[in-house]
């Protein structure tokens, strides 16, 4: 996956330990484990992966408890670089034939024990046998870090908006009549990774009846004249954080004749739910101020999914914008906004912007215009 750098500093990781503790202590866990992933990256600047060895970081809640790191001693030489001293993490390695799960729990305090939610079965399930008998999952724990985003980690996200833009400013190399969708994707694919990225994460290119399709990703179709084509793209940085932006095009005029009137309205929804974000602002508001301009317009039923995601070390994270979530706004909160329509069989649109929830408003970090692209 390209190269990798952390953007971490120590103190930084200390002071995410501590606050990691307190909601921990908060929530009345005795523990926290945090499995390879993108959890471990945000505490400790590496992501590590998760193999049938157990790799985990357990952290109790006393602070006066050392937090441990198990790793396999084979997997340990590239996690090496982590400053765990300084942190005062006691790094416990182990040889193929040892009990990580016992060594992981030894001396941390019995009680209620938060898994991280990508910890694999294999390993949770031993955890439980080894002693760790009363879990529950860690993500409500490290949503309340994660979801606030720090100065560090929204330049971060600002970069990779202005890298993707780059990437949609140049999307009529590519795109035209005769080159079926996967040519097309694997071409953005390479700008992706040459503007700036560590990977191309996934490529959508939804031509015609297939834009009607919100998770289509590429096909052998070949892109014809009058199409409509959603173009939804993003990647890592090497830090780890994450572009996503979708933009729609158009080869040419139309063919399908409502097109101009469902974009129109389209795009007043978008920038009417871009316009609720400020802080207090709860998900769902957001959600249904675009929401309400597509139902004024017919097209309700067409716009079947939540208006967005959270982002940041992961591409899909806390917060969701979507009706139920009263979870009120805060500075600091990044997420997209990316209503869509979708005319089943015929052809489909979406935009996509990622967000910041400033202190009095909102910062977009993908700054292309909305409007469909007509090449
Ligand atoms: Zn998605
Ligand atoms: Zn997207
Ligand atoms: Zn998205």
């Amino acid at each position: 996956m390209g190269t990798h750098t952390s953007v971490l500093d120590v103190t930084t990781m200390r002071s995410r330990l501590d606050r990691l503790r307190g909601h921990a202590a908060d929530a009345g866990l005795a523990s926290v484990v945090v499995s390879p992933g993108s959890d471990l990256r945000y505490l400790v600047g590496v992501a590590g992966s998760s193999f049938e060895r157990l790799t985990a970081l357990v952290v109790p809640t006393d602070a006066s408890v050392a937090p441990v790191f198990v790793s396999p001693r084979l997997e340990f030489a590239g996690l090496g670089h982590v400053p765990f001293g300084d942190l005062g993490v006691e790094v416990r390695t182990w040889v193929d034939g040892e009990d990580a799960y016992a060594l992981a729990l030894a001396g941390v305090p019995g009680g209620p024990v938060a898994v991280s939610d990508m910890t694999p079965a294999l390993h949770a399930l031993r955890l439980r046998d080894a002693g760790a008998a009363e879990q529950q999952l860690a993500g409500p724990v490290l949503r309340e870090l994660r979801m606030r985003k720090d100065a560090v980690e929204l330049e971060q996200l600002r970069l990779a908006g202005a890298a993707i833009d780059r990437v949609h400013a140049r999307v009529g190399e590519w795109l035209r009549p005769g080159r079926t969708e996967a040519e097309v994707a694997a071409d953005i694919a390479a700008a992706i990774v040459e503007e700036g990225h560590a990977a191309a994460d996934f490529v959508i290119v939804g031509s015609g009846p297939n834009g009607a399709s919100p998770h289509h990703e590429v096909s052998d179709r070949v892109v014809q004249q009058g199409d409509v084509v959603v173009v939804d793209i993003g990647g890592p940085l090497p830090s780890g954080y994450n572009s996503d932006s979708t933009r729609t095009y158009a080869v040419g005029s139309p063919t399908e004749p409502d097109v101009a009137e469902a974009y129109a309205a389209l795009q007043a929804a978008q920038q009417a739910s871009v316009d609720a974000v400020r802080p207090g602002v709860t998900c769902q508001d957001v959600d249904r101020a675009g929401r309400a301009v597509l139902a004024e317009a017919g097209l309700a039923e067409h716009f079947i999914h939540r208006t967005g995601h959270g982002i940041g070390l992961d591409v899909h994270e806390e917060p969701y914008v979507v009706e139920g979530n009263d979870l009120p706004l805060e500075a600091g909160m990044t997420f997209s906004i990316e209503p869509g329509v979708y005319l089943t069989g015929r052809w489909g649109a979406r935009i996509e912007d990622i967000v910041a929830v400033t202190d009095t408003g909102v910062e977009r970090f993908n700054t292309r215009p909305t409007e469909i692209v007509v090449l």
